[in-house]
C-alpha cells in the first residue's frame, strides 16, 4: 500500500464523493431523457408517476387570489369568511388543491 501517494488517495476520496453526490442528486431525473424513458416503456410526460403537476397553481395547490377567482361560484368559501380574506390564496379549481393531476397521456393510453 505504500506505492499509493496521499495525493492518489485524496484524488480517490473527492471522485466517491462526486459520484456519490451525482448519484443523490435530485436532478437526476432530468439524466433520463424523454427518449430514455419511452425505451424503458416510462411515460415521457410524467415518468411513470401517472401524475403531473398542475400548470395552474405550479404544484402548489394553492392560487394567489385574484379578480377572476372569485367568480368561480365558491359559496361555501365565500360564507366562510371570503370576503375578509379576499387577499390570499384559494384552493386551485383544475387540480382540486392537489397540486397535481392525472397524466393526459397515461390516463389516455391503457
Ligand atoms: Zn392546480
Ligand atoms: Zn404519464
Amino acid at each position: 500500500m505504500e506505492n499509493i501517494t496521499a495525493s492518489e488517495l485524496a484524488g480517490f476520496g473527492v471522485g466517491t464523493l462526486l459520484f456519490c453526490a451525482t448519484i443523490a442528486a435530485p436532478k437526476i431525473d432530468a439524466l433520463i431523457s424523454a427518449s430514455q424513458r419511452s425505451s424503458l416503456g416510462m411515460c415521457k410526460r410524467c415518468g411513470d408517476l401517472k401524475m403531473i403537476a398542475c400548470s395552474k397553481c405550479k404544484g402548489v395547490g394553492l392560487i394567489k387570489d385574484g379578480p377572476l377567482s372569485f367568480s368561480l361560484g365558491d359559496e361555501s368559501f365565500q360564507s366562510l369568511g371570503g370576503r375578509q380574506a379576499k387577499v390570499g390564496s384559494i384552493s386551485c379549481t383544475r387540480c382540486q388543491a392537489k397540486g397535481h393531476m392525472c397524466c393526459p397521456d397515461c390516463s389516455k393510453s391503457p
